[in-house]
This record gives C-alpha cells, structure tokens and sequence, in this order.
C-alpha cells in the first residue's frame, strides 16, 4: 500500500494545476492518469479543434481570396496530412510541456492507469492500492453514442477520433447540431467534404436563443452545409463503401458519421458508492458551492460535477479549491458568470443571460442590438455575418449578459462580463471609450440604444 496526503484521479485542466500548487505546498501528492496528461482540452477539445479550424479558415479565406482583390491562380487544394501534422505538433508541444512541469514538481508522484475507488480512502490501479487523506476527481467527459439501431456495427466517428482519419470524408454526416458539431460541420465543408447536419431539435444550437440559431444556421448554410432540423436518425447501415442513415421518410448515404449529441460524466467505472459519493441522476459527481461531494474529504472539479462543461469553468475549479484549502478562502462556484465561445467562423461569445433566460426570469429587462453590417471593423473586413446584443436590468442597471455573434464576438464579450464581475452598472461600460476600429468600440453605442425587452 502506498501512502499519499493527496490524491488527484484525472489529468484534465485541474488536476494538474491542484496537483502542482498541494504538491508546492509540501503535500506528498499523486496524481492518476489513465490515458495522457491535459486530458480533453489538450488532447481531443479545445486544441486540436481551434488549430484545425485555422487551417480551415485558410483554406476559405484562399478560396474567397478574389473577394479582397486577392487572385490565386488555379485551385486551392487543402494538404490533409499536413493539416493533421500541425494538428499533432500543437498538441504533443502542449502535453510535452506539461509532462516535463509535472515531471520536475517535487513531491508529486504521477502514476499511469484507470483508477477505481476500493473505499473511502483507497484507490485501485490496476494492483496497486493508494491510500490517501484527501481525494479530488477530476475525471471529465466522454462522447454520448446514441442508441440508434446499426450504429454499434458501424465505424462511427466521436469527437476523440475524426480528427484522425486517414483521408478527407467524401460526406462527412454529423448526429447533433450544437457546439462540437458545428465546428466540425464548418470544419470539414472548408476542407472540401460535403457536409449534413442531422439535428433532432427545431433549430441548431438549441440552448441560444432563436436568433442566435437562426443565424448560425444561416452562417453554414451559406458555406453549403446542409441542415436537416427536426429529423431523426432511425437506422444506420452499411451500404456498400458508405454508410445509409435513416431519417424518417428520407435517406442519406454518407462516407463517414460523425456522433456528437453530447458528452456524459466520466464517473462509471470509478466506483464512487464505495467511497460514500453521490451522483446525481444523470451520473455528474453532486458537490457543494465549494466542490465537496457527499464524503467531506473527496471533491469533483471540471466537468465530471456538471458544473460548467469547459476548459475555463474546470480551471476555475481547481483556483475555488486552491484558494480555500490553500489561501484565503471564500471562493465559491455560484460567483461564477457563465461564458463560452462557439468557434464557427464567425465565432459566438455569449456571457451571463440569454434573452429567453432574462425574460423568464422575471425582471423588467432593457435590450441593445447591432447587426454587424454595422459594425466599421466588421465591414472592413468584408465579414458582416452576425449581430451583438446586450440585456441588462431596467431597475438595478446590472448587466445581465449578451451574445456577440459576429467576428471578434469570442474576445470582445470580455469587456461586458468584466464589468459584471465589477458589479458596475451598465452606464459604466457605456462612458468607456474602446479603441476605433473594433468590435468593441460599439459597446457604449449598443447601451446607448437600450429599450425595453417585449
Ligand atoms: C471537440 C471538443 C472541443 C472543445 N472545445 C472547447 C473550447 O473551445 N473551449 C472550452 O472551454 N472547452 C471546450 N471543450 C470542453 C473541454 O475540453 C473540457 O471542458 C475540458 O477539457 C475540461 O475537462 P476536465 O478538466 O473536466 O477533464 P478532461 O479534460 O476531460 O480530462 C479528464 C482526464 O481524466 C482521465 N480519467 C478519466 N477517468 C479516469 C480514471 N478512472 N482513472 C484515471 N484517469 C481517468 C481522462 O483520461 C482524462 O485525461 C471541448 C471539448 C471537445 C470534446
């Protein structure tokens, strides 16, 4: 048996950093990871997504190259193993330098292997045993397989393996059409596959707002992603070199199936029962607004707590349980304003309320809207897709949140949540002068245009 004072199960983008500030501290600390260090984000997300979507963007920016008086002579052609070359060098960069900091921390022993909970103290690897005061998971998410007859047969792809293909999909057909399949779907049309997204929902990105949908729909139709809204996927086989999915009356045939309908808790397998942790109905690992489970001394970071589904909202994570187990304290999840990008291109950056939210939640709620055709840097770069908004409360004057759909939307939505996190009122954010010409600068201007949400 092996003794530690901290435990950590899951390298992903918490682990780590806790596992370096206990270990800093003078803990004796472990930390277990099955498949590589950096976990989602590193290794299947958030890297290798946003280093092929710059690729893609080339190759579109290329191909639209005229409409900027640009003249490429003959056909733009997209290298795909150069694509995935870069692809990996990022991110073997990434998890090499992360393994060489782990690898230098002293009083941090990382172990290789699944680990599984034996009771409320002791872990499993393989046939190790660990034991350790303090245990903290931080074990992620996996891609949901929808049940839909066929498919197990099939060699369907997840978001952990259709950026390895061989080859580029002749028609890459894609189970779910909101985030992770959307960026692919633009992806994947911008390096030349034909692309289908099969969405079960009225619209694509069913938690925005309709317009937000609507627009993103526009944005990928107008790149000739085909759309199917409202169609089930009933049956897959295989037919010949391709593969036949069922819709209903219709049928499609495609090279190649992307699943992304969802991603669930990675807590299967890890036993937690015998360690007195409760999962809630849905498997997320349930904690408190510091992140304790149901056993005091086990807590859950990123997304295996169902507390936020991001590389950012895990990191907070690990600074909440940092900054109470280690620095001064009063660190709380529910402090937390929700943000997120969307990177198709143009990107989506959305803070605190949707407007559906803000008008269920029963405040008097005041509404600024711009489209992007009126944004200067928007027209200057001749990408005028999108709009931004902004919501904030008639009687408080709080910002409640906003959507930037529209070029530069992922950065410029930081100046609106900052000032939420200040606490200002809105009429802060609208005497700010931001520098011409960005998207930015037309913040104050949109506040300026308030008018009651109907
Ligand atoms: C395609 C895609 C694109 C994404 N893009 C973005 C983006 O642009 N921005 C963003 O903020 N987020 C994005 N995400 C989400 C983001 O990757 C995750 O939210 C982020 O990685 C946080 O995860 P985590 O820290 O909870 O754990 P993870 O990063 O999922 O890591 C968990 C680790 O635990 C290990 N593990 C699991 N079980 C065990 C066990 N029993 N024993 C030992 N080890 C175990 C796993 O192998 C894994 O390495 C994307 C996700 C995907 C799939």
């Amino acid at each position: 048996m092996d003794h530690f004072d901290d435990l950590i199960i899951g390298a992903g983008q918490s682990g780590p950093f806790l596992a370096q500030k206990l270990a800093a501290a003078g803990r004796r600390v472990a930390l277990i990871e099955r498949r590589w260090l950096g976990g989602t984000c590193v290794n299947d997300g958030c890297m290798p997504t946003k280093t092929m979507i710059a690729s893609a963007r080339a190759a579109w920016v290329a191909r639209n190259a005229a409409r900027w008086g640009v003249v490429i002579e003959g056909p733009v052609r997209v290298d795909w193993g150069v694509v995935q070359a870069r692809k990996n060098a990022v991110v073997h960069e990434s998890r090499g330098s992360l393994e060489s900091w782990l690898g230098g921390t002293a009083n941090l022993t990382l172990i290789h292997g699944a680990a599984e909970m034996i009771d409320e103290r002791t872990v499993a690897v393989g046939e190790r045993r660990i034991r350790a005061e303090r245990i903290f998971l931080n074990t992620g998410a996996r891609p949901v397989v929808p049940p839909i007859p066929g498919l197990a047969e099939l060699p369907f792809l997840t978001s952990e393996t259709v950026m390895d293909v061989p080859a580029l999909p002749r028609h890459l057909a894609i189970v779910g059409g909101s985030y992770i399949g959307l960026e692919f779907a633009q992806m994947f049309r911008r390096f030349g596959s034909e692309v289908t997204v099969i969405e079960r929902g009225p619209r694509l990105a069913p938690r925005e707002d309709e317009d937000v949908s609507a627009e993103i729909r526009a944005i990928l139709e107008e790149e000739g992603v085909s759309v199917r809204a409202s169609t089930a996927v009933t049956r897959a086989a295989k037919e010949g070199d391709e593969i036949a999915l069922d819709l209903g009356e219709a049928q499609i045939c495609a090279s190649h199936v992307l699943v992304a309908i969802g991603r669930a808790p990675a807590s299967a397998g890890l036993h937690l029962d015998r360690a007195g942790v409760a999962l809630d109905e849905r498997g997320y690992v349930r904690v408190d607004d510091e992140l304790r489970t149901t056993a005091p001394h086990i807590y859950a970071l990123g997304d295996v707590n169902g507390r936020g589904a991001f590389t950012h909202t895990s990191y907070d994570d690990f600074q909440i349980v940092c900054a109470n187990l280690l620095g001064s304290g009063g660190r709380r999840v529910s402090q937390r304003i929700p943000i997120y990008g969307l990177y198709i291109d143009p990107p989506l950056g959305r803070c605190g309320m949707t407007a559906a939210e803000a008008r269920a939640s029963g405040r008097r709620v005041l509404i600024g809207r711009r489209p992007m055709s009126r944004v200067g840097r928007a027209k200057e770069r001749g990408e005028t897709r999108g709009f931004m908004q902004i919501l904030a409360d008639a009687d408080t004057h709080a910002l409640l949140g906003a959507t930037i759909l529209g070029i530069e939307g992922d950065e410029a939505i930081h100046s609106i949540v900052d000032t939420m996190y200040a606490g200002a009122p809105y009429e802060l954010l609208m005497r700010a002068v931001h520098a011409h010409p960005t998207v930015s600068e037309l913040i104050p201007t949109v506040l300026e245009g308030l008018t009651p949400l109907t």
